[in-house]
């Protein structure tokens, strides 16, 4: 059977081609560091790359395989890189198209640590790196320098809810030969799939969706081509950003339920996005699938649904956003996102409460925002929760 004709769905549950040679249903769990040699010139071909048998798990592991093999196949990509975390697969990214005096475009509301490892680490090597708005091309046209080595794009971009054009970005730096990655947690492939629209890299926290149960922390990297995904691939196991064979096994088992889990979330997510917006003490609220959204068409365009973040501004800023999270009983009042329970989170008190004024300003941080990550939970527990919370601010 050929996996690729499959829909996605088929996709989550038998994609990815793994065929255990014991006849296991699932995927086992390969517990292993290192592999048994046949003979001397087995372990020779297996070093040379003659066969593709397993040497040490750092380099790769069957488990690991599968997974990476299965998300490349979501993605459309040619091959899929697992990572420890999210951070691992941004790092071996960045490692390998960033040397010295190289130059890097980046989405300024790109996850924190996206942006502060540039700032603080690799600024040591002499990389610079320019933070634009991508949701504006005109930005990312003026930022781009001879010695740009790489586009870094994340979209819907974190908290803001902003969209970048992912076909113009792309044809953009092409013409300057700069080879594209983009952040796509927020979305997962279900939402949205970025080779297809002619990304070169794609990247995950696999923490978020992917996983989907708020129980491990893992990434993953998909290649458009065979030149990157070698080069990418020699980096992670080298700077060892390796993903162990026991978070893979986890990994697969939730990725199997993406699409009736976002499905799920998602409706949910529009009632909720719609109830926010007619609410007295809320201001605004920014959600992929409200017309309101001033980038709505394109999200149409680009999305295949408007995912399950939403962020809104509520009246009475700083105090009210500690009332509303001091209240919720139903949803967690906790960092991180995409998984089956709904989250909520006040950044001017919880994450950004040590960032600057003006720091907060250009991130788009207002005293009354919050992001909430609506999870699959019953609708009406979701609501009458928001609503009692709600009323006591
Ligand atoms: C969480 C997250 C990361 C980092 O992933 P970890 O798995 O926490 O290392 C990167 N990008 C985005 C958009 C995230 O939400």
């Amino acid at each position: 059977m050929d996996t690729n004709d499959l829909g996605f769905n088929s996709k989550l549950i038998h994609g990815g081609g793994f065929k255990d040679p014991l006849g296991s249903a699932t995927v086992p769990i390969y517990q292993t560091s290192t592999f048994r040699f046949d003979s001397a010139d087995h372990g020779a071909a297996c070093f040379s790359g003659e066969s593709n048998g397993y040497i040490y798990t750092r380099i790769g592991n069957p488990t690991i395989s599968a997974l990476e093999a299965q998300v490349a196949l979501l993605e459309k990509g040619f091959g899929g890189i697992a990572t420890s975390s999210g951070m691992g697969a941004v790092n071996t990214i960045y490692f390998t198209l960033l040397g010295e005096g190289a130059h890097v475009v980046s989405s300024a509301a790109v996850y924190g640590p996206s942006r502060v490892v540039l700032e603080q680490q690799y600024s040591r090597f002499g990389v610079k790196a320019s933070f634009v708005n991508t949701a504006n091309i005109e930005e990312i046209r003026n930022a781009i320098r001879p010695e740009t080595k790489l586009l870094y794009i994340e979209t819907p971009s974190n908290p803001t809810i902003d969209i970048t054009d992912l076909r113009a970005c792309c044809e953009l730096a092409h013409q300057h030969g700069i080879p594209v990655a983009i952040d796509n947690t927020f979305c997962s492939p279900y939402l949205q799939r970025p080779i297809e629209m002619g990304a070169d890299i794609v990247l995950h926290s696999m923490t978020k969706f992917i996983n989907g149960h708020a129980d491990i922390v893992a990434g993953m990297i998909v290649a458009k081509d065979e030149a990157m995904y070698k080069k990418l691939r020699a980096n992670m196991v080298n700077i060892g950003f390796n993903m162990d064979p026991h978070q893979a096994y986890l990994v697969i088992r939730g990725l199997k339920t993406l699409g009736i889990r976002i499905e799920r979330a998602q409706a949910n997510a529009i009632k909720i996005a719609d109830y926010l917006e007619n609410h007295p003490k809320v201001e605004w609220v920014r959600f992929p699938g409200l017309k309101s959204h001033p980038q709505y068409e394109l999200a149409c365009k680009q999305m295949d649904g408007p995912g399950c973040m939403i962020s809104f501004e509520l009246k009475g800023g700083l105090k009210a956003g500690k009332v509303l999270m001091d209240n919720v009983k139903l949803a967690v009042l906790a960092v991180s996102l995409g998984g089956v329970e709904t989250l909520i989170q006040h950044p001017a008190s919880m994450t950004h409460s040590k960032v600057s004024a003006e720091g907060k300003e250009k991130a788009g941080i207002t005293d009354g925002l919050v992001r909430f990550s609506v999870g699959i939970e019953d609708l009406s527990d979701i609501m009458h929760d928001l609503d009692q919370a709600l009323a006591k601010i």
